[in-house]
């Protein structure tokens, strides 16, 4: 039997391990979690802490918590941990001993091989103290490659025509693009550029600067000072920013986060994804010129690259995509969870250092991109039918989106929805699915905002809704096939089925809606059986209760009971799939 040999990505807010068995690659989970957070520190008692739990005392006993070490890697210098100094090499060799020591758990052997990635700009004298964090770590570091290349292995690993992929890459605290050709297995980096300093705690860091302006304006309190408020702050803000990447508002509440003369002060903020899109314009602005720089020192331009790769969390910040789509023409790829690509090539590296064939990691996306249209611009001129899309194409399933509109006119008592499928600026130019109408809304000037989500499962049943912000009235239809009905390409006459199909009635879209959750449903079940003889006991026993009540609300023409039954079997199978 071959030497079992990680995968690490070794990152500078988040780590992770990952291992190719029969033919798939895993990412192992410690306790459930898939990422480690790459924070080292020591407890009261003395005892070493790594992961979330360093990670959450970092706030309040930053002298005991380290973070960020990778930044220093290569560096003759010391880190102070409790008043005792280190080297960035050992506290690394404390997060790869962690990781080992999950991976051991996982496959119960013990290794003693590993592949880490680091960024591609990484000089000689950083590769070598990566290598000996290895060995401090008991691992041997059997191959150290570029991150880029684990991530366009992971897309391109099967790949015979030689492809050029952009692999852009916003983590935590840096910013990395690279050119890389790629080609039956080989992948080659042609340019690198990026920022050290650069990613999603900067965005974190923007909002919480706008909760602290907030909370002086209201409160007449700096909050700086009280160490406990502040990390509440900071979690809060982050928790606002991933909220907004799948909504188009966030709202942070924090209850009793300080006092003030003997009275408590609660902390009540909307956050509109469009403001904090202003807030952090700058910074993307900033990842958008480093594209450009990497792709001049790959002496090529955008029209030369065939792919793009999103790696890195803070990559699903929708306008992230949007941007480089825009420049690009064409959507990027999320197959693979941006956090865990990394790994997963270093493991596929991994495997391919011990002869081992690896399958095909990609994952059920959808191949079109679903929106809508509003009134807006169109060649920079006043155009009734804008397209926004909401849920992109190659977005992994299943995928749920939120976007906010206004309504145009004052007195607006109702707005058409009308939903397409395409990626054409102009959305008469796509092909409409479906079209409800919202009556009876708020007798209110214009802007009244109405959120649409829509909710796209494995199935390729896609849920509409619309909602009034300031009433929550809803009103919702489902479209069945959504994906499956245009792989045969027929789009003109599937745009006349449709518009037979739903339309002016708002009516009889609502009935399509009913029997089709049904449909759902029933599918739903009958996939989960399929699968009983594969999974442990525990996924089943979870799969039979959701079945059971799936089933008493068939019964009982509980259909509005349905939803959540269904989509968390959906998830189950799912993960189960993936
Ligand atoms: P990484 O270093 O690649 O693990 O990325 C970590 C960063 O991704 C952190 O700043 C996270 O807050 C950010 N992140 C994770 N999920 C999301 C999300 N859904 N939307 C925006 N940022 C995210």
């Amino acid at each position: 039997m071959n030497d079992i040999i990680i995968g690490i990505d070794l990152g500078t807010t988040n780590s992770e391990v990952a291992i190719v068995e029969n033919g798939k690659v895993t990412v192992i989970a410690d306790n459930g979690h898939k990422i480690l957070p790459s924070f080292v520190g020591l407890d009261d008692n003395g005892e070493i802490l790594v992961g979330a739990s360093a990670r959450n005392q970092y706030l309040i006993y930053p002298e005991r918590t380290v973070k960020s070490i990778k930044r220093l890697m290569g560096q003759d210098t010391r880190v102070t941990m409790a008043g005792q100094a280190y080297t960035p090499q050992e506290i690394s060799a404390i997060i790869l001993k962690r990781l080992k020591a999950i991976a051991e758990a996982y496959v119960g052997r013990s290794i003693a091989k590993a592949v880490i990635t680091v960024p591609a700009y990484f000089s000689d004298a950083q590769r070598q103290a990566t290598r000996e964090a290895g060995e401090i770590a008991g691992l041997e570091v059997v191959r150290m490659i570029n991150e880029p290349t684990a991530a366009a292995l992971v897309y391109g690993a099967g790949q015979l025509d030689a492809k050029r992929m952009l692999v852009y890459d916003l983590g935590g605290g840096t910013f990395d693009v690279s050119v890389v050709n790629v080609q039956s297995g080989v992948v080659e980096v042609l340019a690198s550029h990026g920022d050290n300093h650069l990613g999603g705690d900067d965005f974190d860091q923007l909002i919480v600067e706008r909760i602290l302006a907030h909370i002086r304006q209201q409160f007449g309190i700096e909050v700086e000072p009280h160490g406990k408020a502040m990390a509440r702050i900071v979690r809060a803000a982050e928790q606002a920013k991933l909220v907004l990447s799948d909504e188009p508002y966030a709202t942070i509440e924090e209850e009793y986060l300080l006092e003030r003369q003997g009275t408590p002060l609660h902390l009540t903020l909307e956050l509109a994804r469009s403001e904090y899109e202003d807030l952090i314009a700058d910074h993307i602005n900033a990842t958008l010129d480093a594209t450009h720089i990497a792709l001049k020192g790959a002496k090529l331009i955008a029209s030369d690259i065939d792919e793009i790769i999103l790696v890195g969390g803070s990559t699903r910040t929708p306008c992230i995509r949007e941007r480089l789509f825009e420049e690009f023409g064409f959507e990027p790829h999320g197959e693979v969870d941006p956090d865990l690509c990394v790994a997963m090539g270093a493991a596929m590296q991994a495997a391919m250092i011990n002869g081992e064939d690896i399958g095909t990691v990609l994952v059920d996306v959808t191949p079109y991109t679903f929106g809508t249209c509003a009134v807006g611009y169109l060649d920079g001129m006043p155009y009734p039918y804008q397209y926004i899309p909401i849920v992109h194409k190659n977005s992994v399933l299943p995928v749920r989106k939120s976007e906010a509109f206004e309504t145009f006119t004052d007195n607006q008592r109702e707005v058409n929805v009308r939903i397409f499928q395409g990626e054409d600026p102009d959305a008469l130019n796509n092909v409409e699915i479906g079209e409800f109408l919202v009556e009876g809304l708020l007798d209110v000037p214009a802007g009244n905002i109405i959120t649409l989500t829509l909710d796209l499962d494995l199935n390729g049943i896609l849920h509409v809704s619309a909602r009034e912000k300031a009433s929550g009235k809803e009103k919702a239809i489902t479209i069945n096939n959504a994906i499956s009905r245009f792989d045969s390409g027929e789009l003109s006459s599937a745009k006349q089925r449709i518009d037979g199909l739903f339309g002016d009635s708002a009516e009889q879209a609502g009935r399509t809606a009913d029997s089709s959750a049904v449909a759902a449903a029933r599918q739903v079940i009958k996939k989960a059986e399929a699968l009983f003889e594969t999974v442990s006991a525990e996924d089943k026993e979870d799969m039979v209760d959701l079945i059971e009540t799936i089933s008493t609300c068939l019964e009982s023409d509980d259909e509005a009971g349905l939803k959540e039954p269904v989509e968390r079997l959906n998830d189950i199978i799912y993960y189960l799939e993936s």
